[in-house]
C-alpha cells in the first residue's frame, strides 16, 4: 500500500494554499474523494468545502478535468485520475481554523485536506514546498527536512485530521518532561506572534498542572504533546481546541494576552485542552468512535466531554496551586452566573442541547430553547464530583471514576455509552446517583439547593441576588 503524496504552497495572490495530492494506484473503478464536513472539538457542521475556491482532477499530460459532486463535500473521481489539485482560502484565524500569510502557515488538516472514501487506513506524505527550512514548525506529526523541504507523515487519515501543524520564520518555545507511571513524557510550548506572557510563570504553571493531572489518571496517552499557541498582537480572538497529541490555543489582542486576565484564560484553556487529551480524545463517546467526518454525528454526552473537562480543567488548576482558592471560587461564579441567567436550562436538557448543537450549539440560539454543555456539563460535574467525595467520605471523586474510564474505555479506545459512564460513577460512589443523572442530565430541574448543599460539603456558602431586571449573581464565599 502506497501512501497520498501532498504538497503544499501559499497561493500568490491570495490568503489561500494550493494543494496537490498524488493517490495511490486504485483498484480500477471511479471513486470518491472526501472531505470532512466537521471538525473534532466543535459538533456542528463545519461545511469546510465553502472555502475550496477549485478543485480539480489532474490528467497524465497535466491537463485539468472538471469533477462532479456527489454531494456538498463529495466528488466522483474517474478511475484514470489519481492527481487532484485544489485551492483553499485561508483566512479565518481560531484555535480550529486555517489560516496564510506571509509569515505564518498554520493549518488544521480537517478543514482541507481530503480523503478516499474506503481507503481511510492509507498514510500521507505532506511536502511543505514553499516554507523554508529555516523556519519553525510546530507539530506532533512526525517531520524531516528532505531536499530543504519539511515533509510530515500521517499513519492514516483519522491521524492527519488531529494533527494540525504552524509554520513560522520565528516561534516562541519551550520543554519540560513529566514521569508517569510507565514513561517519561515530552512536552513542547510554542507560541507564535507575542511572547507568552509572564514566561517563566506560564511554563512552571504547565509543568505544574501536567504532572497533577497524570498525577490521576497514572498514564498520559502519548509519549509526547504540543500546545500550540497562537497569540496575534492584532486579532481579537479566543479559543482553543483538543487533539490527541497537541492542542491549538488562540489568544488576542497583545494588550488582553499580557493582562491578569489574559495569563489567566491561558492557563485556563491549557489545562482544559490537556484534560482533553484522556477526556474526548480517548475516553470518547461511542457515536464519535471512531470520527466519522462524512456526516452530523449526534451524541448527547457533550455533558461528560465538555462540562467534566470544564469543571476538572479548572480544579486541576487549583490542586496544582497554579490558581489560590479564591480564583477558583470567581470560576465557579461566572460558570453560575451563565447557568442561574440561562432559562434554557429548564426548558432542554443539558443531554438534549447536547444532542442539538448541530443545530445551534455555538450561537446564543432561539431566547430559552436549550442549555450550554459546558456550563450545565461543569455544573453536573461539580455536583457528582462532591456527592462522590460525600458518600465515600472523602475516599472517591469524580477523579477517580474519571481514572476507571481511562482504564477502561480510553486506552483501548472503546466508544462510551451513558449506561457505561453512569455505571462507573455508582460504581465508585458505591451507591445509585439515578436522582443526578435524571434531574440534571436528562431532566430540566432546578439545582440551586442541590448547589448550595454541594458548596456547603466543600465549606463553601453559596448566595445569590437578583437585580431589578432580575439578573441573578451567585457568591461564593468560605464558610
Ligand atoms: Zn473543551
Amino acid at each position: 500500500m502506497g501512501v497520498i503524496s501532498v504538497s503544499v504552497r501559499k497561493s500568490t495572490n491570495a490568503p489561500s494554499l494550493e494543494f496537490e495530492a498524488v493517490f495511490p494506484s486504485s483498484s480500477g473503478s471511479d471513486w470518491q474523494l472526501q472531505l470532512p464536513c466537521w471538525r473534532p472539538g466543535r459538533y456542528e457542521l463545519g461545511n469546510f468545502a465553502q472555502y475550496i475556491t477549485k478543485m480539480v482532477g489532474i490528467n497524465d499530460d497535466g491537463s485539468e478535468v472538471k469533477l462532479e459532486k456527489l454531494n456538498h463535500h463529495r466528488w466522483q473521481i474517474p478511475e484514470n485520475i489519481r492527481t487532484m489539485r485544489w485551492t483553499f482560502y485561508a483566512n479565518i484565524l481560531n484555535g480550529g481554523s486555517t489560516y496564510v500569510r506571509d509569515d505564518l502557515q498554520y493549518v488544521n488538516p480537517v478543514n482541507c485536506l481530503v480523503y478516499e472514501v474506503g481507503a481511510e487506513d492509507v498514510g500521507y506524505e505532506i511536502c511543505l514546498c514553499d516554507v523554508p527550512s529555516e523556519w519553525k514548525l510546530a507539530t506532533a506529526l512526525p517531520y524531516s527536512v528532505v531536499d530543504g523541504n519539511f515533509v510530515m507523515k500521517a499513519r492514516d487519515m483519522q491521524h492527519l485530521m488531529d494533527c494540525p501543524w504552524m509554520a513560522a520564520p520565528e516561534l516562541w518555545n519551550a520543554e519540560y518532561k513529566v514521569v508517569d507511571e510507565e514513561k517519561e513524557v515530552d512536552f513542547y510550548v510554542w507560541s507564535y506572534g507575542c511572547k507568552p506572557p509572564n514566561a517563566q510563570k506560564f511554563v512552571e504553571d504547565h509543568i505544574a498542572f501536567s504532572k497533577s493531572q497524570i498525577a490521576y489518571f497514572r498514564t498520559f496517552p502519548t509519549p509526547f504533546y504540543h500546545f500550540l499557541y497562537l497569540l496575534p498582537p492584532e486579532i481579537e480572538v479566543r479559543h482553543g481546541v483538543e487533539h490527541e497529541d497537541s492542542t491549538v490555543i488562540v489568544l488576542g489582542p497583545e494588550n488582553i494576552i499580557n493582562s491578569d486576565y489574559g495569563y489567566d484564560e491561558l492557563i485556563s484553556i491549557g489545562s482544559h485542552e490537556l484534560y482533553h487529551a484522556w477526556n474526548v480524545k480517548r475516553i470518547r463517546p461511542s457515536e464519535w468512535t471512531p470520527y466519522d467526518f462524512t456526516k452530523a454525528c449526534p451524541s448527547q454526552l457533550g455533558y461528560i466531554a465538555e462540562g467534566v473537562t470544564t469543571y476538572m480543567g479548572d480544579l486541576f488548576l487549583f490542586e496544582a496551586g497554579c490558581i489560590d482558592l479564591e480564583n477558583w471560587c470567581s470560576k465557579m461564579e461566572v460558570l453560575l452566573t451563565r447557568h442561574l441567567n440561562n432559562q434554557g436550562r429548564l426548558n432542554m436538557s443539558v443531554a438534549d442541547s447536547s444532542y442539538d448543537t448541530w443545530l445551534d450549539g455555538y450561537r446564543p440560539g432561539v431566547p430559552g430553547r436549550k442549555c450550554s454543555i459546558y456550563v450545565e456539563g461543569a455544573v453536573l460535574a461539580f455536583l457528582c464530583d462532591c456527592r462522590i467525595m460525600k458518600v465515600s467520605g472523602h475516599k472517591q471523586s469524580l477523579s477517580t471514576a474519571m481514572t476507571i474510564l481511562w482504564d477502561r474505555f480510553g486506552k483501548s479506545r472503546k466508544g462510551l455509552t451513558a449506561e457505561e459512564y453512569w455505571g462507573v460513577l455508582e460504581e465508585v460512589a458505591g451507591e445509585s446517583l439515578n436522582d443526578l443523572r435524571t434531574k440534571y442530565a436528562y431532566g430540566i430541574a432546578d439545582s440551586w439547593n442541590d448547589l448550595v448543599e454541594a458548596m456547603d460539603f466543600k465549606g463553601l456558602k453559596l448566595e445569590k441576588s437578583s437585580d431589578e431586571k432580575g439578573f441573578v449573581t451567585p457568591k461564593i464565599s468560605e464558610l
